[in-house]
């Protein structure tokens, strides 16, 4: 399996409750390595653009309301497989459903509220890495 890349967001509920150590603990426990870090203060305009393909969805207005509660950690990750070893990691949406061991089954506080967001595929994850990190501040 190659390695490869995905992009990771520690959201607002997670920074607020200073868990942003145990998330990325969990992180790399799981064999990610982060290549670049930033905690960042989104503004309803990249919100707004980063979940545009959310936008006819009746909760797109609550989520970007949401991201821009507070501040967010945005994240390159590298490893193997790294886009489905995230998602396993990270565990189901809704923290109800998450498994245990899970960063949302640990740590989310609700389906919106759900601590961290990753990429779904390869393709999206080079588009997100993009749309908040220049190629120099990626460092492997
Ligand atoms: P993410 O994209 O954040 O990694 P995901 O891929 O598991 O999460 P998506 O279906 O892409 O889930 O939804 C994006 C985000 O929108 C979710 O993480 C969650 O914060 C929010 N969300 C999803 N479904 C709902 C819902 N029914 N009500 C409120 N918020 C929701
Ligand atoms: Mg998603």
């Amino acid at each position: 399996m190659a390695v490869t890349r995905t992009f990771s967001i520690i959201k607002p509920d997670a920074t607020r409750r200073n868990l942003t150590g145990a998330v990325t603990a969990k992180l790399e426990e799981a064999g990610l390595r982060v290549v670049a870090s930033k905690r960042i203060q989104m503004s309803q305009a990249q919100a707004e653009g980063f979940y545009a393909v959310h936008k006819e969805r009746p909760f797109f207005g609550e989520l970007v309301s949401f991201m821009v509660s507070g501040p967010v950690v945005v994240q390159v990750l590298e490893g193997e497989d790294a886009v489905k070893r995230n998602r396993d990691i990270m565990g189901a949406t809704n923290p109800k459903d998450a498994a245990d061991g899970t960063i949302r089954k640990l740590f989310a506080e609700s389906i919106e509220a759900n601590s961290v967001h990753g990429s779904d595929s390869e393709e999206n994850a080079a588009i997100e890495i993009a749309f908040f990190f220049k190629p120099e501040e990626i460092v492997g």
